[in-house]
């Protein structure tokens, strides 16, 4: 479904992807961990287009999108959720999920009210729809922002760091509705030093490392690598 082939990504001087290659079949759920200022989030910015790549090739469905803006992305089939969730405070829940109905998918009317509801049913968000999104807490500005990238209906959903500052029983509702939609086809790449959260989800685990991949595999494999224990030598994830 997604290749990314050769992608190189600097800000100026600042190298911060070198080299990057990672092909993700469909319906596969692939989890991303790494450092801080790794590239991670940048890597998921080049996927989705608000970043342009300096070097390299991205294509999704078959096609070659890297000249590609982000809103055509979304319409193609992407959805992402932001680190910083930033919801339209103002709106309620339910307004949110249509805005990223109308400007991911597309749609108008009774549709893009349809498409709004579904999402904040898979992102089990339905019960707070009249909710306004700025007196949500913290597990429900994480949903309301899984919601909006769902109200694209994408064939992939690109996370990073949802389940992060959750507690341990907000982290594991979190998992289980993130684990349905991979079971109802959706593929996912999911960046999250929550590696618990991860480990519950997905079969194949990156690590990026000072902007290239050193270990990709079995997640567990992963995690033992010496490569990733080298990473995070003395910091612990
Ligand atoms: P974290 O785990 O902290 O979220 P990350 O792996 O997601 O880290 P990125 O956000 O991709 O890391 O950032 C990688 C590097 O790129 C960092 O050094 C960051 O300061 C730099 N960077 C990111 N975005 C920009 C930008 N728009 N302009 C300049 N530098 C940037
Ligand atoms: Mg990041």
């Amino acid at each position: 479904l997604l290749e990314v082939d050769s992608v190189a990504k600097s800000y100026g001087a600042l190298d911060v992807l070198t080299s990057v290659d990672l092909t993700v079949p469909a319906g596969q759920a692939l989890g991303i961990v790494g450092p801080n200022g790794a590239g991670k989030s940048t890597l998921l910015s080049v996927i989705n287009g608000t970043e342009k790549a300096t070097a390299g090739v991205v294509r999704f469905a078959g096609r070659d999108v890297t000249g590609v803006g982000p809103a055509d992305r979304a319409r193609s089939g992407m959805g992402r959720t932001f680190q910083i969730p930033r919801p339209f405070t103002h709106l309620t829940v339910f307004e949110n999920a249509l805005a990223g109905a109308s400007y991911g998918a597309g749609l108008h009317g009774h549709a893009a009210d349809r498409r709004a509801l579904e999402a904040l049913e898979m992102a089990d968000m339905l019960p707070d729809a009249n909710t306004p999104a700025g007196t949500l807490p913290l597990l429900g500005r994480k949903r309301l922002e899984l919601a909006r990238a769902l109200a694209t209906d994408p064939q992939l959903l690109l996370l990073d760091e949802i389940a992060g500052g959750l507690t341990e029983a907000e982290c594991d509702s979190l998992i289980l509705t993130i684990r349905q939609l991979h079971s109802e086809g959706i593929t996912i790449i999911w960046i999250e030093h929550v590696v618990k959260a991860l480990l519950a989800v997905v079969e194949r685990l990156v690590c990026l490392a000072s902007g290239v991949i050193v270990a990709d595999g079995e997640p567990s494999a992963v995690m033992r690598s010496p490569e990733v224990r080298q990473v995070y030598l003395g910091g612990g994830l």
